[in-house]
């Protein structure tokens, strides 16, 4: 499902080229949940945004079922990641000015007759349909997060990503945000890959990996 070979990333910092991924492989199956973990500045979201087609890296390559995403050109990048790939952040990113209805139609809805509808069922699927009309400033963390993840997968992605999805929340809303996480990936295939610190959400999923020194351990 996501395959890469050889992957490096780096960054210049100050006079320095530093190097952040050295060459990673990395093949993760249909359906599996895989989380990342590892010591802050280890490489873990340069990784992440890496997979997810949304930073270049300088060399390797990453397949996303069968698709070498860095081959795509630009627009028809974008389209892939649209229709295959879900992303969610620590810090929520939804537009303030838009109801949570209105932010999960930002992606553009893909092959629906009815969009409003499907942000919708998105919305029911993360228990927040009764939210739908709210501004993110009347919502808690917690329903923030279930409003990003809706929007992640209104176009029903194959591929899920989340960097830190709990990382500002407290136990039971960082349980509830799992739940859901770990329940589209059991009962819809998806494949998830979650970035965290937090070493008890990590026994969770099928595989833990550790990053550090940008080489998987
Ligand atoms: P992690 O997610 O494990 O905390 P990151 O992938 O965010 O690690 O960062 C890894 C290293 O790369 C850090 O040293 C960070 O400062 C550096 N870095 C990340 N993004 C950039 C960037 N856009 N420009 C320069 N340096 C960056
Ligand atoms: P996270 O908490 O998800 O690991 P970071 O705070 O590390 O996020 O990074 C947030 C954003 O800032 C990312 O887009 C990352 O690429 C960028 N970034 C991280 N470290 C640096 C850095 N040293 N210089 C420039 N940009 C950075």
């Amino acid at each position: 499902m996501i395959e890469t070979r050889n992957l490096h990333r780096s960054y210049v910092l100050g006079k320095k080229l530093v190097e952040v991924l050295h060459g990673i492989d990395l093949t993760i199956a249909r359906g599996e949940k895989v989380f990342l973990c590892g010591p802050s500045g280890a490489g873990k979201s340069t990784l992440l945004y890496t997979l997810a087609g949304l930073e270049r890296p300088e060399e390797g390559s990453v397949h996303i079922d069968g698709q070498d995403l860095y081959k795509l050109g630009d627009r028809e990048q974008a389209r892939f990641r649209n229709a295959r790939i879900g992303y969610v952040f620590q810090n929520y990113h939804l537009l303030p000015e838009l109801t949570a209805l209105e932010n999960v139609l930002v992606p553009g809805l893909l092959g629906k007759k009815d969009r409003t509808a499907a942000a919708m069922e998105a919305l029911e699927r993360v228990g927040l349909a009764n939210r739908a009309d709210h501004l993110p400033a009347e919502l808690s963390g917690g329903e923030q997060q279930r409003v990003a993840i809706a929007r992640a997968i209104v176009n029903e992605p194959k591929v899920l990503f989340a960097d830190e999805p709990t990382g500002n929340l407290d136990s039971a809303n960082s349980k509830q945000i799992m739940d859901i996480l770990l329940n589209l990936a059991t009962e819809h295939g998806v494949t998830l890959v979650v970035v965290t610190h937090d070493e008890t959400i990590a026994e969770n999923g099928d595989r833990k990996l550790i990053i550090r020194d940008g080489k998987i351990w």
